[in-house]
């Protein structure tokens, strides 16, 4: 999609160094990481919002590109957020599955 940001990475029209990528996703660091691995898994189609993920082997290779990173991070038994913003509280829309860590407990409420 023209003026995607994710998309224009996707297309090599903005560098980046990708941690993984197959024809269906990539995953590169965040630019502005809040945590020591701060990445982004991307599915490589442009889908512009959670609500609008409707292909079950995508999420599958979703999911497991993401059990795939927090083994390769060590983050299995140091903690780790997996994020998605949607409806409006995404600053991209281009769907992207944010994964944080190392992580302590979220303090109960
Ligand atoms: P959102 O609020 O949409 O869930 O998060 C967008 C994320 O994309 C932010 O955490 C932001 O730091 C990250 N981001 C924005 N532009 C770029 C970019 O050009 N490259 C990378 N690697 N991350 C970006
Ligand atoms: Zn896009």
């Amino acid at each position: 999609m023209k003026d995607c940001i994710f998309c224009k990475i996707r297309e090599g029209k903005i560098s980046k160094i990708f941690i993984y990528q197959d024809e269906d996703v990539m995953v590169f660091p965040d630019i502005n990481p809040v945590k020591p691995v701060h990445l982004l898994i991307i599915p490589r189609k442009h889908i512009k919002d959670f609500l609008d993920l409707d292909n079950a082997n995508l999420e599958n290779k979703l999911k497991n590109v993401i059990k795939k990173m927090i083994k390769e991070n060590n983050l299995e038994n140091k903690g780790y957020r997996i994020g998605l913003n949607g409806g409006g509280a995404q600053a991209i829309n281009h769907l992207h599955i944010h994964l944080m860590g190392p992580m302590g407990k979220k303090a109960a409420l």
